[in-house]
């Protein structure tokens, strides 16, 4: 169990700390990378010696996100040390790849928005009804009395606009956009973030394209999604936006779309209209939100979908 703590003290002990490791969780999106980078020049303005270890690749799409070149990715046998490790957006210790390792700290702070969170660290910060980790930061800031600067803004409201859906999904709610405001108030230019945030690579598309021909139903309909095979999947291409195209159709209320990242790993995204989505999550060791949650699961691409439909229906029952 973590000790629950509010933005003062998290605040407090961010800068109580003179070395800090931040960290975010793998497979990177723009929430957790958003949030660490923004975070991390700030405290690098406060004089703090910082880093920001992640260990993956970053989705080269992400590479407008200001700071992101001082990203470290961590090798397994090193050793970085801290008085805080910071770890953000991440809902277990599973979730960050070797840095739960290569990370020697005396405190841990976790601050995060994920219902499944498994509270590993000795901190914890959870705010299950923000829409973003992206928005606890802009709460961070305020409650603190920090000031942001452009570029922390851009990568506050890069966060946010990542998990809301660019405030579409049902996670968005007035504070949201209060929060979101804030930034824009700051400087963020919204349609800058955006384009860059939508543009797709050619082959990302021509992925797609392979990928949209295995389109599925299942539950009389309820239920859509696609597959990809390991042999076509590529790490460098991205699939982050695949299972949107499962997501708004008549009549499905769970899309899901699965890759098999290695043979015999598959790696599962969910999103739902009315079934809980983490809670179908939790039970293959995965985690997220009600509308929206992954998993990884070891078996190969079509066992892995049957276990997981299997799961699924139970859900939807
Ligand atoms: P994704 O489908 O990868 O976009 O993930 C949807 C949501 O579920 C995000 O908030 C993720 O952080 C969360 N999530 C995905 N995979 C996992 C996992 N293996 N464990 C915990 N949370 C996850
Ligand atoms: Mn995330
Ligand atoms: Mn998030």
């Amino acid at each position: 169990m973590s000790k629950r703590i509010n933005l003062e003290e998290a605040g407090a002990l961010l800068l109580g700390a003179s070395s800090l490791i931040l960290c975010c969780h793998v497979s990177p999106d723009c929430d957790t990378l958003g949030s660490a980078l923004g975070l991390l020049r700030f405290l690098e303005q406060q004089g703090k010696d910082v880093k920001l270890l992640v260990d993956d690749v970053i989705n080269s799409s992400f590479s407008f996100l200001p700071g992101v070149e001082k990203v470290i990715r961590p090798e397994e046998g090193q050793e970085y040390s801290a008085d805080l490790f910071v770890v953000l957006d991440a809902s277990s210790w599973d979730r960050i790849g070797c840095c739960n390792q290569v990370v020697k700290y005396n405190k841990l702070l976790n601050i995060d928005h994920h219902i499944s969170n498994t509270e590993f660290a000795e901190y914890l910060y959870l705010d299950a009804k923000a829409a973003a980790t992206g928005e606890i930061m802009v709460d961070l800031f305020e409650a603190c009395h920090w000031e942001f600067d452009k570029a922390m803004a851009e990568c506050f409201y890069t966060a946010i606009s990542t998990d809301c859906g660019s405030f579409r999904y049902s996670n968005t709610t007035p504070k949201t956009m209060r929060q979101a405001a804030k930034l824009l108030e700051a400087g963020v230019n919204p349609n800058e973030i955006s384009e860059k945030l939508g543009l797709n690579s050619v082959a990302s598309m021509q992925l797609l394209a392979k990928v949209i021909p295995t389109m599925t139903f299942a539950y009389d309909g309820r239920v859509a999604y696609m597959k990809l095979c390991n042999e076509l999947y590529n790490k460098q291409t991205s699939t982050e936006t695949f299972v949107n195209m499962v997501r708004y159709i008549e009549g499905v209320d769970v899309g899901i779309f699965f890759k098999e990242v290695e043979p015999g790993v598959t790696r599962v995204s969910m999103r739902t209209c009315k079934a809980d989505a983490a809670a179908v999550a939790v039970q293959f060791n995965g985690g997220g939100h009600v509308r929206a949650a992954g998993c990884t699961v070891n078996a190969p691409l079509d066992e892995a979908i049957a276990q997981v439909l299997e799961a699924v229906g139970k859900q939807l029952s």
